[in-house]
């Protein structure tokens, strides 16, 4: 998926502070962010619910940007429909709960996204992709997450993996583990830092506690019902934070019917990045010269098969970027 803000923000994420002696989960729970609406582009314009990154918090982990979409209804908004556009210094995780997108890279990569599958896409040194929901699909329903690369890696060859996790069953839970491990589940894919990535599905009243990685930050984001994290209330869409120093997670389903979450995690980033477009990068001129390598047709590649043109990219402002870091 594209940022398709007209002004996308340069934002310079910071790493999360604990050393001004925050309180941890059990003294006051976990932190709530709430999502912002986003148009995705186009007349009829799908919106996306962003949770990642924002004022309070830019980072969890490594994971850098978080888009919550649908249920939607293709026939009323038209569906997914993003133009070739490039990527830098990240990687990018596709998750479907219902529908199915088609996929086309630079790397001549052709590809179905489809529930329960992941999709993940290195940018790396320099990537370009289409996405497209299919004609097949009546509800687009899912999210689109970034993964920040460590400097050391951020120029690392564009890649395209796929990987179909099987769900596994704990009591009181279905976890389909897609980056990480979780619930005695591992995923083979590699990652450039620790991560944590799951679908994880809580069945009325349930309570479950999971053991974590106590260097882990994490971050439950709620798709359908609601969920208790560290006896905080998290509604539909919001994104419950809780810092690392804990052994397990306790996640509880107050209501009569399933919640299905995504919960991410990873050790605190540990670097400052700069986000502008859809570019992850570490300096002004690194991303200047992604988007003027992208406006002259250089480095990205071509994207083959996409029905129209590629994406312009935005201005870049004319001002120092500002240092945004986590509020606490
Ligand atoms: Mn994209």
């Amino acid at each position: 998926m594209s940022n398709v803000e007209t002004e996308p923000a340069q934002t310079r994420c910071g790493t999360t502070g604990d050393a001004d002696g925050r309180p941890g989960p059990d003294e006051r729970g976990a932190e709530v962010l709430t999502p912002r609406d986003v148009p995705l582009g186009g007349p009829r314009a799908m919106k996306v619910r962003r949770t990642l990154p924002q004022r309070a918090r830019t980072l969890i982990g490594a994971w850098c940007f978080a888009d919550h979409y649908g249920p939607d209804d293709v026939a009323g908004t038209g569906g997914m429909d993003v133009a070739p556009h490039p990527h830098i210094g990240l990687q990018t995780v596709s998750w479907l709960f219902s529908g199915e997108i088609e996929h086309r890279d630079s790397l001549g990569t052709h590809a179905y996204v489809r529930p329960g599958e992941l999709n993940l896409m290195t940018g790396g040194h320099g990537i370009s992709h289409s996405e497209v929901s299919t004609p097949e699909t009546t509800v687009l329903h899912g999210v689109q997450l970034w993964v920040a690369l460590p400097s050391e890696h951020r120029s690392a060859d564009p890649d395209f993996q796929h990987f179909v996790p099987e769900p596994v069953h704990v009591e009181g839970a279905e976890i389909r583990v897609f980056l990480g491990s979780l619930g005695g589940s591992v995923s083979p894919v590699p990652t450039f830092t620790p991560l944590l990535g799951a679908e994880l599905t809580l069945a009325p009243h349930a309570t479950v506690t999971l053991p974590v990685d106590p260097a882990f930050e994490h971050g439950l984001l709620v798709d359908t019902g609601e969920a208790v994290l560290d006896h905080t209330t998290l509604n539909a869409a919001e994104l419950g934070y809780t810092p690392p120093g804990t052994e397990t997670l306790t996640l509880h389903n107050p209501a009569p019917t399933p919640t299905r979450t995504v919960l991410l995690g990873g050790p605190p980033f540990g670097e400052e990045i700069i986000m502008w477009w859809n570019f992850v990068g570490r300096s002004t001129e690194e991303i200047a010269q992604a988007r003027e390598d992208w406006t002259a047709g250089r480095r990205f590649g071509e994207v083959k098969g996409y029905d129209g043109d590629p994406l312009p990219a935005p201005t870049l402002p004319n001002v120092a970027l500002k240092p945004r870091k986590n509020s606490r």
